[in-house]
C-alpha cells in the first residue's frame, strides 16, 4: 500500500467521517516555505489558497518569536502580562477609535460566538441575520448561522440573498429587506446582521460599498447590531485596506478575526465597542484558557511586525492587480470564464456551461482544482454550486507566482476547453 492510502486509511479509521481531505489526490505536504509547500520526495507546490499562513509558510520571524516566548512563559489571561497589552495597543490602533477593546479567543468560531452572545445580550433581541451561503464557524450557535454547513439555519436566525455581483446585481437587497419586513410582521427585531468582509463562502463577493451602508442601516433601523466578520478578509488581505469592511466606508460595532492573525498559530479575536462589552460584562464573565496566552500574542505581534516591515498590504494590492489584469486575459479566451472579482490577493473566478445562460460549470471547477494540483498549483473552488475558483495566497506572493498560477490556469483551461 502506498504511504498516501495507508495515511487516508489510517485518518478514517482515527479521525472518524466529518474529516474531509481536499484532491481527488490528496496532498502530503511535509514543509512549508514561504508560499511553498514540499512533499517528501522534494516536489513543491505554489500555495495559492491558504490565507492563514498570510506571511508565508513556517516565516522565521514568527517561528522566532513563538519559540523565545514558549521557552520563557506561557500561562493565561488572569496574570499580568505586557505581550497581550502591547498587541492590544497595536491593534486597536489600526482600528477606528470607537472599536476600544479586545477580547482574545482561539478560533475565529469562538469570536463570532461571543459577538452572538454580546450582541443578543445588549440588544435583547435574538435573531441573527445571514447570507445564504454563508459560514461564520463551528459552534453550536455558529454552525446555526452557517447555512453552507448544509444544515437547516437555526430557529433564531434568518438568512437573505448573497450581494451576488454577477448574476443579480443589486438584488440582495430587496432579499433583505424582505426578511427584515417579515421580522416586523411578528413582532420579531434583530440581534445582529453578521457579514463578510469579502463574502467567501457565497462565492467571493465584493460588493458596492452603498449596498452594504444600506443594509447596515436597515438592521440598525430594526434595532439590531453590525458584526464584521474579518476572519478571511483582515489583516490587509484585501490590498486597499487592512480591514474588509473599510472598503465598505463603515463603522462596525463588533469586528470578529483570526485565521492569519497568528500565520498559523491559533489565535483569534473580537474588537468591539467598550460599551458593549461593559454592558455585557456586568452581567457576565468570560474567560478563554487558551485566548491571549503570551505565546499567541507574541506570534500575532511578529505578524504584525513583518506585516509592516515587508509592507505585505502594498504587495497585496499591486500583485492583485496584477492577478485581476492576467485572468481578465486568459477570460478574453475562454468562454467557461463568467466573471473575475475580488480584491488583493482574494479572488473569485466563477466558472459558467456558457455565457447565456451562465449555467455554474461545478464539474469544469472541480477538475480545474484538480488538474492545478496535478500542476503544482494549489487553489480551491466555492460557492454554493462549487464553481468558483478560490484563489487566496500568502500575502508574499511575487510577481513571478502570480504569473506561474495563471500561465498553469492557462495550460489547464486550454485542456478542458471543449468539455463543456
Ligand atoms: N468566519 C469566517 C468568514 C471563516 O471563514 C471562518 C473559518 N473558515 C470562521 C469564521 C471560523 O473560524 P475558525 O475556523 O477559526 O473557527
Amino acid at each position: 500500500m502506498t504511504d498516501h492510502a495507508e495515511l487516508i486509511q489510517r485518518r478514517q479509521r482515527l479521525l472518524g467521517k466529518s474529516y474531509r481531505l481536499f484532491y481527488q489526490q490528496p496532498l502530503y505536504p511535509v514543509k512549508g516555505e514561504g508560499v511553498w509547500l514540499y512533499e517528501a520526495d522534494g516536489k513543491r507546490y505554489l500555495d495559492a489558497y491558504n490565507n492563514v499562513v498570510s506571511v508565508g509558510h513556517c516565516h522565521p520571524k514568527v517561528v522566532d518569536a513563538i519559540c523565545k516566548q514558549a521557552s520563557q512563559l506561557n500561562t493565561h489571561t488572569r496574570y499580568l502580562h505586557d505581550t497581550i497589552l502591547n498587541y492590544a495597543e497595536r491593534l486597536l490602533a489600526r482600528f477606528p477609535t470607537h472599536l476600544n477593546n479586545l477580547t482574545m479567543t482561539c478560533s475565529g468560531s469562538e469570536a463570532n460566538d461571543l459577538a452572538l452572545r454580546i450582541a443578543r445580550e445588549v440588544t435583547g433581541n435574538s435573531i441573527a441575520l445571514v447570507t445564504r451561503w454563508a459560514y461564520h464557524g463551528t459552534t453550536s450557535s455558529i454552525a446555526e448561522l452557517s447555512p453552507s454547513l448544509g444544515i437547516s439555519v437555526g430557529q433564531h436566525v434568518r438568512t437573505f440573498a448573497a450581494p451576488d455581483t454577477f448574476r443579480c446585481q443589486g438584488k440582495w437587497l430587496d432579499s433583505l429587506k424582505l426578511t427584515l419586513d417579515n421580522l416586523t410582521l411578528k413582532g420579531l427585531k434583530p440581534a445582529a446582521l453578521i457579514m463578510d468582509g469579502v463574502f467567501s463562502s457565497d462565492g467571493v463577493f465584493v460588493p458596492p460599498a452603498d449596498e452594504i451602508q444600506q443594509a447596515v442601516d436597515w438592521v440598525r433601523q430594526a434595532g439590531g447590531i453590525y458584526i464584521a466578520d474579518e476572519v478571511q478578509s483582515g489583516f490587509a488581505r484585501t490590498g486597499n485596506h487592512f480591514w474588509g469592511f473599510e472598503g465598505y466606508r463603515l463603522q462596525p460595532d463588533m469586528v470578529t478575526i483570526g485565521k492569519p492573525m497568528g500565520n498559523g498559530h491559533p489565535v483569534a479575536g473580537l474588537v468591539a465597542r467598550s460599551d458593549l462589552l461593559d454592558q455585557f460584562g456586568e452581567k457576565q464573565r468570560y474567560f478563554n484558557t487558551f485566548g491571549g496566552n503570551p505565546v499567541s500574542c507574541a506570534a500575532a505581534n511578529a505578524v504584525l511586525d513583518v506585516i509592516e516591515d515587508e509592507q505585505l498590504q502594498m504587495n497585496a494590492q499591486h500583485q492583485g492587480q496584477r492577478l485581476q489584469h492576467n485572468l481578465e486575459k486568459l477570460a478574453a479566451r475562454y468562454l467557461s470564464i463568467g466573471d473575475i472579482r475580488g480584491s488583493g490577493l482574494f479572488y473569485g473566478v466563477e466558472l459558467v456551461k456558457d455565457r447565456e445562460s451562465l449555467a455554474p460549470a461545478t464539474e469544469l471547477a472541480s477538475m480545474i482544482v484538480n488538474a492545478m494540483r496535478q500542476a503544482g498549483v494549489l487553489i480551491s473552488a466555492t460557492g454554493p454550486d462549487a464553481n468558483v475558483l478560490k484563489i487566496r495566497p500568502p500575502l508574499v506572493f511575487t510577481e513571478e507566482h502570480v504569473d506561474l498560477l495563471t500561465d498553469t490556469l492557462d495550460k489547464v483551461l486550454l485542456r478542458f476547453e471543449g468539455c463543456y
